[in-house]
């Protein structure tokens, strides 16, 4: 690290640390990524990126690539059960955003940041096979105290001026600030991912979700193949309930499809043959719809929380990814602007404490899925006419009301520069 710059560690090498290292580099900060698995690996199926997260990758100098390996989504259209369609919105540059939402392979955007971080940081910023056992204030320094997986012995500190623990959603920092915590908390839903080349269906860029809250079904491209095929990312959904999920959230669980195709077995729409993309799939993984409260503080003088660690959410309105990346420009502008430490922790918590609050908050109440289970209350039998079910002025009210609680109401977001030099946008 150079002297005279401030010096961060963070921990996880996910979208969050990666990012936000990126970030910080932008800011003035030097950055340590110390990463707890011994080599990254392009994990994970599809995510969406909306604009306001593609904004401050573009400010990255990151556009071109994301180009070349995700699809620009056109459209997000909900439907029934029946596969009648309940309400489409266009989306990304279709919907007059400056920057496009794209459609994207979790773990190939994952490895586009680690790639970037080692250009840019230098090849000694990432440390793999290391693990955060906890963090320790040291007055006017913070020290993360890290074990070596390929070394035995006891953990060894490494000290900066500050601690990002962006370590997801087991985040070992947030359970040494909030010891009784728990696991996460379980929605009563299991969901099932994968990805199936398939012909392409409806725009050809279109995500759309089928189905209500107690069985529903997700799907999107997320790459086009020069045969006019693509690679359709989809997520199945089923309401289990209880209060514990059958099994511990773990990304990789691998599970035998026939646990849960047969519920999807009748779900053929014409324009849309989902058992086909169910039994497509290469391999299949479980993940329980879960998320956690809210918390009263991230950040503990020169130690704060970022991403999942901070606020996992229910993967509702495609703001897993999208959130970790605001909170990592969010950082980075706070420590750019205000050069005590803790006060600039102190700044990036008030920014994004409680805007992320409201999201895991209306993500409970399915944000802005809520149309497809009103449409499934008042008519389980499919409908002849959409509009004798619903208004459009409801479904126009649920639509717009999540882009203002998530952040990316079109013309606010349009409005706004970030870590970028002024004029340098899109
Ligand atoms: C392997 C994997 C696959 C995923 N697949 C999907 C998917 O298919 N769809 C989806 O919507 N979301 C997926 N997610 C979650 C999604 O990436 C996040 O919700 C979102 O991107 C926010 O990212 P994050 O950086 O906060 O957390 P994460 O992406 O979870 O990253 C956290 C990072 O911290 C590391 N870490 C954890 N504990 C420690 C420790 N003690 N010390 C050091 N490092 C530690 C982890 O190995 C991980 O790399 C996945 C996450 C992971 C880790």
């Amino acid at each position: 690290m150079q002297s005279g710059r401030p010096r961060a560690v963070i921990i996880g090498a996910g979208i969050g640390g990666l990012t936000a290292a990126l970030c910080l580099e932008r800011a003035g900060v030097d950055a340590v990524v110390v990463e707890s698995v011994a080599a990254l690996r392009p994990l994970g199926v599809g995510i969406n990126l909306l604009p306001h997260s593609v904004r401050i990758l573009t400010d990255l100098g990151l556009a071109e690539h994301l180009d070349g390996m995700a699809v620009r989504t056109a459209e997000l259209a909900y439907y029934n059960k029946f596969g009648q369609r309940i309400w489409s919105e266009p989306r990304g540059l279709d919907a007059g955003y400056r920057w496009p939402q794209y459609s994207i392979h979790r773990g190939a955007l994952q490895m586009l940041l680690y790639r970037t971080v080692l250009e840019r940081l230098g090849p000694e910023s990432i440390r793999t096979g290391q693990l955060l056992e906890r963090i320790e204030d040291l007055g006017t320094e913070a020290a993360a105290w890290i074990s070596r997986r390929d070394v035995a012995g006891p953990a060894q500190p490494l000290v900066a001026d500050l601690v990002v623990a962006a370590d997801g959603i087991h985040s070992v920092a947030r359970r040494q600030w909030y010891p009784h915590e728990g696991a996460p908390k379980f929605a009563g839903q299991l969901l099932w991912r994968g990805t199936t080349v398939a012909r392409p269906f409806l725009t050809g860029r279109s995500m759309i979700m089928a189905g209500h809250q107690g069985q529903k079904f997700v799907c999107y491209p997320i790459g086009q193949n020069a045969d006019g095929m693509c690679l359709v990312n989809w997520i199945a959904e089923r309401r289990i309930g209880g209060g514990e999920p059958p099994r511990p959230s773990d990304w990789n669980r691998k599970v035998d499809r026939e646990s849960f195709a047969p519920l999807f077995a009748g779900w053929k729409f014409g324009w849309l043959d989902i058992p086909a993309l169910i039994a497509g799939a290469e391999t299949v993984y479980e993940f329980p719809m879960v998320d956690r409260d809210p918390l009263p503080q991230w950040t503990f003088r020169r130690a704060t929380l970022l991403g999942d660690a901070a606020h996992p959410m229910y993967p509702i309105g495609s703001n897993g990814a999208s959130q970790a990346i605001l909170d990592a420009e969010a950082l980075a502008l706070a420590l750019r602007d205000e050069p005590d430490i803790p006060a600039a922790l102190a700044r990036y918590e008030a920014a994004r404490r409680p805007a992320t609050a409201a999201i895991v908050e209306s993500n409970r109440q399915m944000g802005p899925e809520r149309v497809m289970q009103i449409v499934e209350d008042r008519a389980p039998d499919g409908f002849t006419q959409l509009y004798d079910v619903i208004s459009r002025t409801e479904l126009e009210d649920i639509a717009a009301q999540y882009k203002r609680i998530a952040g990316f109401d079109p013309a606010a977001l349009n409005r706004t520069t970030g870590l970028a030099p002024p004029g340098s946008g899109p």
